[in-house]
């Protein structure tokens, strides 16, 4: 998510709509189909942002499209983004690096630099602070961020006829998985699919765009609400209006709506199916990778919560066009190995939570704005300078300290403010940046981590507060919910957040379940041997899972 700053109200539709087709039934017999030999031609690693392995379990038995294949693939309903600060962009950085945001330097979707140039200013996670043009509002898109390679560059070094190819709505999600060196990068920005400056779009992503651009200035009717979505069609209120019932029906000229829809995540696909068939993807002389976030989602998660007829009818609709992405590189007969993860899970917003046994889910307390804990530590400690004395982007993750103070003075704050903090009932845990900095790179079960090794898997010296903030369980940082925009969030260190499916597809591959914890830095070791990938020892820092079920072992060994 990227945190908004102003309300933004949209209008919702509640108009009802009587339809409820069943979705074709896929044939189930792809897999039975015999295992090819060698390396794949092309991975296809799909991000379904915000997609927790709570909601991959409330909806699993319903897909029938693309997101029933991975009941024939290897699934693992426990995987896990580790780290503590569960937001897009550390998310999608572990992806395909195999490295935590400790040491791939994405700690956050933006963050602070206070000794560097940019001062008090914030750090977009995929700009170039490097070029004057670029600002973490307007940012000049880039992954100089990513302190290393993604698996795409690694294919790219040991054969530079692989291509590595990324397409999201978000930007960042395109950096993160696609890396420094793609070949072709997409992503949404105004209304259409954009790349870097001066690459101009292909006839491939200008027929996209011009798909998008007719259905936004025309409009669209309601989306099909399946039959099994009754239950989660039910109007909570929320701030002046009520969530629930949404139709996803597009007023004409709309962009935005047209986002926070399933539709974003039918026009990525499209432009995913467009790129394979104008670039030959999975059919040249190297493997290829190709990576498509869909983050319809998040946004609709944001926008509506996680659990109305919203959220139900977006499962539907996804689960359809993935297996339209499936169906295509089938027919072409492309030998291919779908991963399919998420960047983190998500929570439902706390008006619903109250309504369905959980009446502990609260809205933050202002009082952790960054704004009001600055008063309060000057009150505390007598301390007072130009400008915040405490800075952040929000009620919870990094905080940090005012320059203007002298070295012994920030100390005195930061003492100031973990005091404060730790005694707010709001607040699971606090931790000044010398505490992390002392702790050692959590190993091992990431179920089993303590807060602090969470905190710990997301510091990055540089760059993460002179605090660490981490809220307490249902605690949502949104103070004052937007209808329709923003009324639910992530970004917590807790398994809501963390917990996400990490699923495996190839034609031929025998089906298990591995109930156990991994996490999410396993994927690109794991599709590395696959490949038969030399790489340093140290590069990963996850491992390789063996994905045959039987007597062979895909990790080599
Ligand atoms: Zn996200």
């Amino acid at each position: 998510m990227r945190r908004l700053t102003a309300p933004i109200v949209l209008a919702l539709s509640l108009a009802l709509a009587a339809c409820s087709a069943a979705p074709a039934r896929e044939v189930q017999t792809v897999s039975a189909q015999a295992a090819p030999q060698g390396p794949p031609r092309l991975i296809v690693a799909v991000s379904i942002d915000q997609f927790s392995a709570d909601t991959y379990a409330q909806y699993r038995a319903r897909y029938s499209g693309g997101l029933a294949r991975f009941n024939q693939g290897v699934v693992f309903p426990s995987g896990y983004q580790s780290h503590s600060a569960t937001e897009t962009c550390p998310g999608h950085s572990t992806l395909l690096t195999g490295v935590h945001p400790a040491r791939n330097g994405i700690i956050a979707n933006s963050w602070f630099e206070p000794d560097g140039p940019r001062g008090d200013q914030p750090i977009y996670c995929a700009e170039d602070v490097t070029d004057p043009a670029s600002s973490a509002r307007n940012p000049v898109v880039s992954a100089r961020h990513l302190k290393v390679p993604t698996l795409g560059e690694l294919m790219k070094s040991a054969d530079p006829d692989t291509r590595n190819v990324a397409v999201s709505a978000k930007d960042r999600a395109v950096m993160m998985m696609g890396g420094h060196r793609i070949d072709a990068a997409w992503w949404w920005k105004g209304g259409a699919f954009v790349s870097h400056k001066g690459v101009a779009p292909t006839p491939a992503v200008q027929a996209v765009n011009a798909k998008a651009a007719a259905t936004i200035k025309s409009g669209a009717p309601a989306l099909p609400i399946p039959a099994w979505c009754a239950p989660a069609d039910e109007a909570v209120p929320v701030g002046k209006t009520t969530l629930g019932t949404g139709r996803f029906v597009l007023e004409p000229g709309k962009e935005s709506a047209f986002r926070i829809s399933p539709r974003m995540d039918t026009a990525t696909v499209d432009l995913a199916i467009a790129l394979v068939d104008e670039m030959g993807l999975g059919q040249g002389k190297a493997p290829d990778v190709l990576s498509v976030s869909l983050s319809a989602t998040d946004y609709v998660g944001h926008a509506t919560g996680v659990a109305g007829a919203e959220m139900c009818i977006l499962q539907n609709q996804l689960d359809q066009d993935l297996g339209r992405l499936f169906a295509h590189l089938d027919a072409k007969g492309i030998d291919y190995m779908v991963v399919l993860s998420a960047d983190h899970g998500g929570l439902d917003m706390p008006e619903r939570m109250d309504r369905q046994a959980y009446p502990g889910a609260e809205r933050v307390d202002m009082a952790l704005a960054p704004d009001n804990l600055s008063k309060a530590v000057a009150k505390a400690t007598g301390l007072s300078v130009e400008g915040p004395l405490v800075f952040g982007d929000a009620p919870m993750g990094d905080l940090y300290i005012s320059r203007k103070l002298a070295p012994k003075d920030r100390e005195k704050a930061v003492a100031a403010l973990l005091t404060i903090l730790r005694a707010h009932p709001h607040v699971a845990a606090a931790y000044s940046a010398a505490e992390l900095a002392a702790t050692p790179l959590p190993t091992g079960n990431p179920q089993d981590w303590s807060l602090r090794d969470r905190a710990r898997a997301s510091f990055h010296p540089g760059r993460s507060g002179d605090v660490v903030l981490q809220l307490d369980r249902a605690i949502t940082p949104i103070p004052e919910p937007y209808p329709g925009a923003y009324v639910a969030t992530h970004g917590s260190a807790f398994d809501y957040d963390r917990r996400v499916p990490i699923l495996f597809w190839r034609r031929g591959i025998r089906p298990f379940e591995q109930p156990q914890p991994v996490d999410t830095v396993d994927i690109a070791p794991t599709l590395a041997a696959i490949l038969g990938l030399k790489v340093r020892d140290g590069t990963f820092d996850g491992r390789c899972l063996d994905l045959d079920g039987g007597a062979g072992n895909t990790c080599g060994n």
